[in-house]
């Protein structure tokens, strides 16, 4: 089913494969209305996004999917709706950039320990000169033929007790809602039932989460099952918290996540939209008539 929201994607300027504007215009034409883009660690696609959108006639909002260190993993917070001018807000990204790249360098060199050469290269060349993630990483493995898919590259390589893997700290989870915060925007919780947390732990995160200003719960992601998406919204309603819906869009090769095809939100949930402007909320009912 296509929803006329999908508020969590990536582009070339974190580890997506498409750039802003090829980005949005599939976007558009797998008809999406209201499109976030929310590259990791950085808003720095956000501008062409925009420019995209105007040219197509879909609204985009500011966002951002910032990279946090919480109860001894990493726990991803999206940011909705921000100004991405506000220095708070750029100077706390800035800093997980500069550990992204020593923490690049240190993969590289653990993967050469390990027998693997050039690597680090291999991921800058990914990355065409913008942040690297591990995703870049696990591309030049591939490619290498170390490994059949990128998720391969990931259970042998760069997870916690793998030659490539790097331990490290990124953001507070108070941190993170507070930049945010600071450039006006709402914070969710992202793709939660990703975590494989216990439920005890989880709903910890949702109750610390929601102390220090987060809003919503990313209930519907492309990757949650049709149950995890109910588990969430229970979650959702228990804390009083918004539901958010976003495919977590990397680009084509994956064949499992495209643009916009998502469930519904389940009947309980508080949409994070139905306390935005007018405007955009008619952007995606006229979607919905036609
Ligand atoms: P990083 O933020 O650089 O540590 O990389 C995390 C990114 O790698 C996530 O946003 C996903 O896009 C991707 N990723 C994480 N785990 C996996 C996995 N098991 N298989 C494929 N991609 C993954
Ligand atoms: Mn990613
Ligand atoms: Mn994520
Ligand atoms: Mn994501």
């Amino acid at each position: 089913m296509t929803q006329a929201y999908d508020l969590h994607t990536h582009s070339t300027a974190s580890d997506g494969t498409l750039d802003p504007t090829r980005l949005v215009s599939n976007a558009c034409a797998a008809g999406v209305r209201v499109l976030a883009l929310t590259d990791h660690d950085t808003t720095e696609g956000l501008e062409e996004a925009r420019e995209a959108a105007r040219r197509v006639g879909i609204t985009t909002l500011g966002g951002v999917e910032i990279s946090v260190t919480w109860g001894g993993m990493t726990v991803h917070i999206v940011g909705l709706g921000i100004d991405e001018t506000e220095p708070r807000l750029q100077s706390g990204l800035k800093s997980l950039r500069a550990f992204r790249d020593w923490r690049a360098a240190e993969i590289g060199r653990k993967l050469e320990q390990a027998g693997i050469e050039g690597a680090f290269d291999g991921a800058l060349q990914y990355s065409s000169g913008r942040l690297v993630s591990r995703t870049h990483f696990a591309r030049y493995l591939v490619e290498r033929g170390r490994s059949g898919s990128v998720r391969e590259v990931f259970r042998h390589y760069l997870v916690r007790g793998k030659p490539g893997h790097v331990a490290g700290q990124w953001a507070e989870l108070e941190d993170a809602v507070g930049w945010v915060k600071a450039a006006g925007g709402q914070t969710v919780i992202a793709h939660p039932a990703r975590y494989k947390m216990t439920r005890t732990k989880l709903r910890r995160l949702i109750g610390e989460f929601k102390e220090c200003g987060g809003v919503a719960l990313e209930v519907v992601s492309g990757s949650h099952s049709k149950d995890e998406c109910f588990t969430m919204a229970r979650h959702a309603a228990d804390y009083g918290l918004l539901s958010s819906m976003g495919s977590d869009y990397h680009g084509p090769e994956n064949p499992y996540i495209d643009l916009g095809r998502l469930p519904p939100l389940p009947p309980l949930c508080v949409p994070i939209w139905s306390q935005w402007d007018e405007d955009i909320r008619k952007a995606a009912m006229a979607a919905a008539h036609t």
